[in-house]
């Protein structure tokens, strides 16, 4: 079964978009390999408000997890 063929944001190439495809559905899987969440770096390719937005969902996912993992304990 043919998966949809998406151009790449990144490097403009083609690539099929799988179900189970980690990472940004418009990046191909090299691009969404190498793209580092929430490790400081050099990277300057996101924008503040794409950092800031992965920033929050991070924070929101690691508070879940807590809660969960905390619920657990006691
Ligand atoms: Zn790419």
């Amino acid at each position: 079964m043919p998966f949809p063929i998406k151009v790449c944001v990144v490097c403009k190439e083609e690539f099929e978009l799988k179900p189970d495809k980690p990472g940004f559905a418009n990046r191909c899987p090299e691009c969404s390999v190498e793209e580092e969440p929430e490790e400081t770096g050099a990277k300057g390719s996101m924008s503040a408000e794409e950092r800031q937005a992965q920033r929050e969902a991070d924070a929101e996912r690691r508070k879940a997890i807590r809660d969960l993992l905390y619920r657990k304990d006691r």
